[in-house]
């Protein structure tokens, strides 16, 4: 299979139970609630995407022919013999993710963690599922490790995923014109639901990918 890969980069993860975290992140090309392309944004099923998955085209991008010399490529990111942590993302990574990769990765040592909309089954052999729902789309993937909400989503309240079964249950304040009292609102929603903790967009706000 040929996997399409918008960016490979090395860096740490910024958000959700992993921040601060080194890590590479491998970012799939495509995703199935949005095309990527701003004039048909408005009547997308997921409207606040902050991410350009759209062509191969990033640092790292391209088409990667199988399976293999795709993890060759995520690993050599890595800086020493420890074992490497890998993020899936995208884009909706699990449009490309199969059990080859995963058993590739692993082959080469990694700790996998996926970031997903939850709308596509995710293998159980990835060490982290992270799901982020997204409003209206409903969720296939209802376990993991972490459900990261972004927040506020429209006719959507928290509380509806608890019935799940996540580890971490985490909001994220939706970036963008509103972000100082999206931040609000999500810090007033965890004070008065403590089983939501806040997940900042920290790599935003240091300045790294
Ligand atoms: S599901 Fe994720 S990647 Fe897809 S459009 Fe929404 S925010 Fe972007």
């Amino acid at each position: 299979m040929t996997y399409n890969v918008k960016e490979i980069f090395y860096s740490i993860q910024g958000e959700g139970y992993h921040t601060g975290r080194p890590a590479i992140f491998c970012r799939f090309t495509g995703c199935n609630l949005w095309n990527g392309l701003e004039k048909d944004r408005e009547v997308a099923k997921c409207n606040f995407c902050d991410t350009d998955f759209v062509g191969t085209n990033g640092d790292g991008g391209n088409k990667f022919l199988n399976e293999v010399d795709l993890v060759k490529e995520i690993v050599s990111y890595w800086p020493n013999s420890s074992k490497p942590f890998v993020v899936l993302t995208g884009g909706e990574p699990m449009l490309q993710v199969d059990i080859k990769l995963v058993k590739a990765l692993k082959k080469y040592k990694c700790e996998i963690a996926i970031e997903t909309n939850g709308t596509i089954n995710v293998p159980n052999e990835i060490d982290w599922i992270c799901v982020s729902p997204k409003a209206g789309n409903p969720l296939k993937q209802v376990y993991g490790d972490e459900l990261k909400l972004v927040y506020p989503q429209k006719n959507v309240a928290p509380d509806i995923y608890e019935k799940y079964s996540f580890k971490n249950f985490s909001l994220q304040p939706m970036d963008g014109t509103l972000k100082v009292h999206n931040t609000q609102l999500a810090l007033e929603y965890c004070k008065n639901n403590p089983k939501w903790k806040i997940s900042l967009q920290t790599h935003k706000i240091i300045g790294v990918r």
